[in-house]
């Protein structure tokens, strides 16, 4: 696959061009389970890889500190026009470098320093930029966090499910200027409509960070916070399947603080390469085929879930309602930690991410936990019999973890899968 007619002159560069192609290989023949990524289409990766990153286009359509931006101006609006139109918000800034920065420009844009943010706590399944002490954002903002609520061994209300009781207690207790709603580890149905009670009881601004489920919203698998929410952030790599970065929707009264706080307040010039590939991703996901590719990655998130358990993991919060499955590994083997299982599965071509639960009594660079998501094979286009075959095969290296030819074994049959299911021989022209 060819993504701009300047593809052949990477090959003067042996060193970069032999990546590349490792990493090609990589993707392509082991199985990318990594819940926050995906492939992105051949079209996505043309625009990422244009001619647009020439360009200097500090501003906003209309309004920029150089010239030479008309066609630039044309291909933001049009970014800004589909995502408004895909999620139906008022107002669309696409400049965000990635899901970070989209997020603190929202906090730098609503609020002021020193303000009280109420979030999800890291290890609840939260993102760092929900105020852990290891993000800039703790800095500037004084977070309190909500959690899940406790694990019930009872299979009809497994629990670790967001405690709203707590959401609100914490509210009325601290009278945060900001609520935000949204994860980063947690496989439920996030509702805003709960949030927005909340915040309306206090007077709170509420922010849905969708950074995962953006994609499952627009193809109508999930509930879009829009109608709800003050400000959604989300990044466009994840489920969205578009090119790596941030974006911000809002409400009108919002939209011009929070360009202003996107440029100049923390970045300079956009990527309108990246711009155009957004655009590109946005057009793509309204498409009637993207409804079924949403569909199709939740369900087969189920029967992921459904298989991992049959093989004696624990899934958190007793399953899933998007494409992600968080793996409580002890009831699989208690001397397994989730740092060992991500090293001993990506032996076998099965990459994975370690990841907290909820009340880990391990560390965050050990965890007890494994996270898994449906998104990127669900593009390849594998089904729930893959997903099934996938769990399977995820045990059977974890329980062989020390026999390296049974390790082997795994990695050829993950090889034989991936050639059957090759991602890029399912986008057409
Ligand atoms: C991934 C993620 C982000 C950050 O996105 P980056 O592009 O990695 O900066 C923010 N919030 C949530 C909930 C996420 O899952």
């Amino acid at each position: 696959m060819t993504s701009s007619p300047f593809d052949d002159y990477l090959t003067r560069d042996e060193e970069v061009a032999d990546l590349l192609r490792q990493e090609w290989v990589r993707q392509t023949t082991t199985l990318q389970l990594i819940a926050s990524e995906n492939f992105a289409s051949p079209a996505v990766m043309a625009a990422t890889g244009s001619i647009l990153t020439n360009k200097y286009s500090e501003g906003y359509p209309g309004r920029r500190y150089y010239g030479g931006n008309q066609i630039v101006d044309e291909v933001e609006d049009l970014a800004r026009r589909r995502l408004t139109a895909l999620f139906g918000a008022d107002h669309a800034n696409v400049q965000p470098h990635s899901g970070a920065n989209a997020n603190l420009a929202v906090y730098l844009a609503l609020l002021q320093p020193g303000d009280t943010i109420l979030a999800m706590r890291l290890d609840q399944g939260g993102h760092l930029t929900h105020g852990s002490p290891a993000s800039i954002t703790s800095t500037f903002f004084n977070f309190v966090s909500y959690g899940v609520t406790p694990r019930d061994d009872n299979p009809e209300s497994p629990g670790e499910l967001i405690d709203f009781d707590h959401v609100r207690r914490l509210a009325l207790e601290h009278r945060p200027k900001l609520i935000v709603a949204g994860a980063t580890a947690y496989a439920r149905r996030i509702d805003p409509a709960p949030f927005r009670e909340i915040a309306d009881e206090i007077g709170a601004l509420l922010m849905f960070d969708s950074a995962h489920v953006a994609g499952l919203i627009a193809g109508g698998s999930h509930p879009n916070p829009v109608p709800y929410a003050d400000v959604v952030t989300f990044t466009t790599h994840k489920t969205l399947r578009g090119p790596r970065g941030g974006a911000i929707l809002c409400r009108e009264e919002h939209a011009k603080a929070i360009d202003s706080s996107v440029f100049p307040g923390q970045q300079g010039g956009p990527l309108e390469h990246a711009v155009a590939a957004k655009a590109v991703a946005f057009r793509e996901a309204a498409l009637p085929a993207f409804a079924d590719y949403t569909d199709a990655v939740v369900t087969n998130a189920r029967a992921f879930a459904n298989a991992l358990s049959a093989e004696g993991f624990r899934c958190v919060s007793g399953g899933t309602d998007n494409h992600m499955v968080i793996l409580d590994l002890r009831t699989f083997d208690d001397d397994l930690t989730g740092k060992v299982a991500q090293e001993v599965l990506d032996r076998a071509g099965i990459t994975t991410n370690r990841n907290q639960i909820p009340d880990d009594p391990r560390s965050p660079f050990i965890t007890s936990g494994l996270r898994v998501g449906t998104a990127a094979q669900t593009t390849a286009g594998m089904g729930p019999d893959e997903f099934a075959q996938i769990a399977s095969l995820m045990a059977r290296t974890l329980r062989h973890r020390d026999d390296e030819s049974s390790v082997a074994g795994v990695h050829g049959e993950v090889a034989e899968l991936c050639g059957r299911f090759n991602p890029y021989a399912t986008f057409t022209k």
